[in-house]
């Protein structure tokens, strides 16, 4: 695998490859690599003749307070789980570089940022959004995977793709999950061990308004009560939103007609995980 650290090198190396044919694929991320991660560099490998990753704990989509200066960071674990997965290149620039002073512009994707994570992280997706647009330029794939563990953030990327007709396959990821149904997440590394059998409970709300929703169940307002209920407020858990919404708009939604997100962000001591499932009612 070659690390490529600076931006024209990077993409003078793309520039050659797409001049000879090969179809370019990249795998955004912050590093600290787990399966999850794996699995998006895995189902796009075969599809790829150059397959890039791309490790950048981007601080724009970072707010005050947040947790960009102490973000688990372990490179040399990464340039080594990378090259295990068969990655051609691991594209990490430097901070300096992305944002040299002076830097003054960004993607402002609107109505899809607005509910969820867009409440209570405001300048988040503008952050996603402008170094995902740096990325393409940069990087310049055909195709480029994302998780549906942020659902949001794939919503938020498809539509700016769509709106600023950039010429890329956007592809997601089912969400890959621990034995114990845990979504993966870099920031689970922040869970102590009573914390991380909390954040069991997630996954299992999703699932049981699930067997609600099959058994007819169309109120939301009963689905998040149960929701609640299995989330159980208390010591370390705090419900950041539990909501439902059209999976195209993400819109709210109080009654279930069709296919619907149920999207969850919970603080579990200091890590605020989110969770998602889409909910479909029986025919
Ligand atoms: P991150 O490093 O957290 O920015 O994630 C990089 C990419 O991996 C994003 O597209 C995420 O949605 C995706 N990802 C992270 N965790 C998971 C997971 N458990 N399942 C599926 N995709 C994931």
């Amino acid at each position: 695998m070659r690390i490529i650290e600076s931006i024209p090198e990077m993409q003078q190396a793309s520039e050659g490859w797409r001049g000879e044919g090969r179809k370019i694929a990249l795998v955004p991320t912050m590093g600290y690599l787990h399966e999850g991660h794996l699995e998006l560099m895995r189902a796009v490998r075969p599809h790829s003749d150059v397959l890039v990753i791309s490790i950048f704990v981007n601080p724009a989509q970072f707010g005050p307070g947040e947790d960009f200066e102490r973000y688990p960071r372990d490179l040399e674990r990464d340039i080594r789980l990378a090259t295990e997965t068969g990655v051609d290149i691991a594209f990490i620039p430097q901070v300096k570089e992305m944002y040299p002073g002076g830097y003054q512009t960004f993607v402002n994707v609107t109505e899809v940022t607005g509910p969820l994570c867009g409440r209570s992280r405001p300048a988040f997706f503008r952050g996603v959004a402008t170094v995902v647009a740096k990325l393409f330029n940069i990087v310049k794939p055909h195709a480029s995977v994302f998780g549906e563990k942020d659902f949001q953030q794939l919503v938020t990327i498809r539509r700016m793709v769509q709106d600023l007709n950039m010429d890329i396959e956007i592809i997601g990821h089912p969400i890959v999950r621990e034995a114990d149904g845990v979504a993966m997440s870099s920031r689970n590394a922040y869970l102590t061990p009573e914390q991380r059998r909390k954040a069991v409970r997630l996954n299992r709300s999703l699932r049981e308004a699930q067997t609600l929703v099959q058994g007819g169940e169309k109120t939301g307002g009963a689905i998040l009560k149960k929701v609640r209920e299995v989330l159980a407020e208390g010591d370390d858990v705090r419900i950041d939103y539990a909501q439902l919404c059209n999976p195209g708009t993400l819109q709210e939604v109080t009654r279930i007609t069709g296919p619907t997100l149920l999207a969850l962000a919970v603080h579990v001591g200091v890590a605020r995980l989110i969770d998602n499932s889409v909910l479909n009612p029986s025919t």
